[in-house]
């Protein structure tokens, strides 16, 4: 039994090296990822409950050479770590206002587009300066912009995370909670942050048809939402009666495979041409 557990060890600490090692290769490949014009931006277009695009959220694809289409879920974590998130979220964020600008350039309805902000992003002394540099270097109206956060940014210092956001919120932007109802800051939190929209998690959406509690998470969330007079997004919406369920508890906007999956700008432009 004990060589057993030798073997089993070392097993599982050669696993534990070769998971660093490719994270090291990833870390690495990733600095050159943005000169190399690796990284594209999709958007996945968010609907109302007449199915309509009224917006969209940028989500980032990383094309590796070698390896293919990498998965944010994988690659955002190392960026996260490295710093890298800083360069490639700017420029997530440039790649924004250039679709809001080709929008009005082509007379083509502008939604507003929604950016992920990573804690180690939005912690940053300077990222409101930024924000605005480039806002102003681009000259997009700040009003279609939606910066979707997570509850994690609001772990550190309670008072600095209202102040920013708050100074956010003053510049135009508007402000999400991504992922709602998987962080732990308490309802009390939730009610001193200036957000205009909570975006329920996937998980208790693919849930709604599975079961009561998720049901009665769902609803619970629709009615914080509207007694704080903030809207409602829901995430991961795959089913007809999931949107239904959603709708009838008068969920406000929708997003997920059912309606669209992410897709590439021209062909998200090309949507908006067609409801033009
Ligand atoms: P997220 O912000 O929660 O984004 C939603 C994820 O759900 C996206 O995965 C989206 O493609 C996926 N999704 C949308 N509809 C459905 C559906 O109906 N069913 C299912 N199963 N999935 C759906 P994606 O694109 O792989 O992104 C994963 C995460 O990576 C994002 O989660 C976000 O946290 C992060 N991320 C992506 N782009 C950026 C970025 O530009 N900056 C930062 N900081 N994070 C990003
Ligand atoms: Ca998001
Ligand atoms: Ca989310
Ligand atoms: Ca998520």
């Amino acid at each position: 039994a004990k060589s057993a557990g030798r073997a089993n060890f070392h097993f599982y600490q050669s696993a534990m090296t070769s998971t660093a090692v490719e994270n090291l290769k990833l870390e690495n490949d990733l600095r050159q990822a943005l000169d190399n014009n690796e990284l594209v931006v999709y958007f996945q277009p968010k609907f109302d409950s007449e199915q309509e695009i009224v917006g969209a959220e940028a989500l980032i694809r990383w094309m590796h050479p070698e390896l293919g289409m990498v998965s944010p879920a994988k690659f955002i974590p190392i960026a996260e770590q490295s710093l890298l998130i800083i360069d490639i979220g700017r420029w997530v964020f440039e790649q924004c206002c250039d679709l809001i600008n080709e929008l009005s350039d082509k007379n083509l309805t502008i939604v507003p587009i929604a950016v992920n902000l990573s804690a180690v992003e939005f912690n940053r002394d300077d990222l409101i300066s930024h924000l605005l540099g480039i806002l102003d270097k681009t000259q997009t109206n700040p009003n279609y912009i939606e910066l979707e956060l997570t509850e994690s940014v609001a772990l550190t210092n309670k008072d600095i995370c209202i102040q920013r956001m708050t100074a956010l919120r003053e510049s135009g932007m508007s402000l999400a909670m991504d992922d709602f109802g998987t962080g732990f800051s308490s309802l009390s939190y939730l009610q001193e942050l200036p957000l205009n929209t909570l975006k329920i998690d996937q998980q208790f959406v693919r849930n709604i048809e599975l079961g009561e509690s998720s049901q009665a998470i769902v609803k619970a969330v629709m009615a914080l939402a509207k007694g704080l007079s903030m809207s409602v997004v829901a995430e991961g919406v795959e089913t007809p009666e999931q949107f239904n369920f959603l709708a009838e508890n008068g969920c406000d906007f929708y997003q997920g495979y059912l309606l669209s999956k992410p897709i590439p700008k021209v062909d998200f432009m090309a949507k908006l041409e067609a409801k033009k």
